[in-house]
């Protein structure tokens, strides 16, 4: 067993200067040969587990676009959980479980048969491209055991794979519009026809957009609500009843009204998300008043994607009301990349890999919910874990911006009861970033619960401290535990 040799304050802020040349550097290295140990910045931030939150917890987006390999990503999964679980993770989002047009090459966005999640032979395949219906199931109980929310894709404003039948409201033509046992509805409940979408006997299309004209759902047949979630084996029910999901994130709401979402959680409840792919704050504010659902906060990505990548300029962070959390954090679910966006060609509509640590560092300290794209956690696994916890403890109280500038963006959280809060410092500046900061922190010491700055600077007694953050960096300033 190693001794762990104490040193004086001074000794580490005069360390600190030569630990920066040591690559690598942590207290479990030897620093001398004798096994004593050095106490860096490290041992100086105080256990963060006395501040964990009731609520904790952040969202984790378990698939990319064309998971692979094909049939055992529910296995895949499954094998994450008590690793998600310690992360601090506490709902994972699944891919939409029912079998799609394109069978087992099918992300799920081309809904055939909701209630075949893996055991009808129908599309090629019996599973889907996730797994077996047992797999999914047996992926849920486990997610449960861990204490891990298990939310559902729910597409459910267009239909794929249906077989063709002449179309009265088409003038005859026929379309892909007949959904039964014989044509991909092998479980042969909620059986389509033509009227269950647009055009039909009550009206052309719906009051949103269209999405697939030929095989658009009409929410406004009965029949159709009645099969999504009002009866009692409707899709909803299945899915939260039998399967074991826990709630919902509804795929492209753009293509049909808010109300069928709120009627959809007044019915079946659970957490839920939205869709809304709108970089626009206030169309984000209106359809969540609207469906009473919160919704991922696309301004807050595209605020986030337009500084960081092409502005290169942070001011905009700080500016009023330019992202959903900014109008009603508690209807924001925050992201920093999801599997639309990670594989769009346009640049423009995702942030780069070399900012999104800096993306982050931004949501996991802000308010919002916060989600994790499975792919950035592969990569960035040590930095996102550290992040999570900080914004499952530290990460409370007033949001108050400190300096939003070209190259600077400073935030304070003000902390609640005995939690100090915390302060963070973004720099997309090519030299380290220094600036005196009104701190809530009077006579305390402070470090960087990242650890991308080694400085251990002290608040005076009026709580001014000189906090910096490094080149193209990001640090995440609090009290130290003495
Ligand atoms: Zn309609
Ligand atoms: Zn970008």
């Amino acid at each position: 067993m190693k001794k762990i040799k104490y040193i004086s304050t001074k000794t580490i802020l005069l360390l600190g200067g030569m630990v920066l040349g040591l690559a690598g550097c942590s207290e479990d290295d030897d620093a001398a040969d004798n096994g004593e140990v050095i106490i860096t910045s490290q041992s100086l931030k105080m256990d963060l587990t006395q501040f964990e939150r009731e609520d904790a917890g952040v969202f984790m987006q378990a698939f990319y676009w064309d998971v692979e390999p094909i049939g055992d990503w529910y296995n895949i999964i499954s094998d994450k959980v008590e690793d998600y679980k310690a992360s601090g993770i506490n709902r994972i989002w699944l891919p939409a479980p029912g079998k799609g047009a394109s069978g087992g090459f099918s992300m799920g966005y081309d809904p055939s048969d909701y209630f075949d999640v893996g055991e009808f032979e129908q599309h090629g395949t019996v599973e889907t491209r996730f797994g077996s219906r047992q797999e999914l199931e047996d992926l849920i109980q486990k997610a449960h055991a861990n204490d891990l929310e298990v939310i559902a894709d729910i597409v459910m404003g267009h239909n794929s794979g249906g077989g063709l039948q002449a179309n009265p409201f088409r003038g005859g033509d026929e379309v892909f519009s007949l959904f039964n046992e014989e044509n991909g509805n092998a479980s042969g409940k909620f059986n389509r026809t033509n009227e269950h979408f647009h055009p039909n006997d009550i009206h052309n299309n719906d009051e949103q957009d269209l999405f697939f004209a030929e095989t658009d759902l009409c929410h406004d047949q009965q029949y159709v609500q009645d099969w999504l979630w009002g009866r009692d084996d409707s899709v909803a029910a299945f899915y939260k009843n039998t399967l074991g999901f826990d709630g919902w994130r509804f795929d492209y709401v753009k293509s049909f009204a808010p109300k069928w979402v709120k009627a959809w959680n007044d019915k079946i409840g659970g957490f839920s998300v939205g869709e809304n792919f709108d970089g626009n704050q206030q169309v984000l504010k209106d359809w969540v008043d609207a469906s009473g659902s919160p919704a991922f906060d696309f301004a807050c990505f595209y605020r986030l994607d337009e500084t960081l990548d092409r502005a290169h300029d942070l001011t905009a962070l700080g500016e009023a009301g330019n992202m959903l959390r900014k109008l009603d954090a508690s209807k924001a679910v925050t992201f920093v990349a999801n599997h639309d966006t990670e594989k769009d060609e346009n640049p423009d509509n995702r942030i780069s890999y070399a900012n999104k640590l800096l993306a982050y560092s931004y949501i996991l300290t802000h308010d919002g919910y916060p989600t994790i794209f499975y792919l950035d956690y592969e990569a960035f696994k040590g930095q996102l874990k550290t992040l999570i916890q900080i914004y499952n403890t530290l990460a409370v109280g007033d949001v108050e911006i400190i300096e939003a500038n070209e190259d600077e963006y400073i935030m304070k959280r003000s902390g609640s009861g005995n939690n100090p809060g915390l302060i963070l410092y973004m720099n997309i500046s090519r030299q380290t970033k220094q600036r005196v900061v009104k701190t809530n922190w009077a006579n305390k010491k402070l470090v960087d619960y990242t650890d991308n700055s080694r400085a251990t600077p002290t608040a005076d007694g009026e709580g001014n401290a000189t906090l910096s953050a490094p080149a193209g960096s990001y640090a995440i300033w609090s009290i130290t535990k003495e």
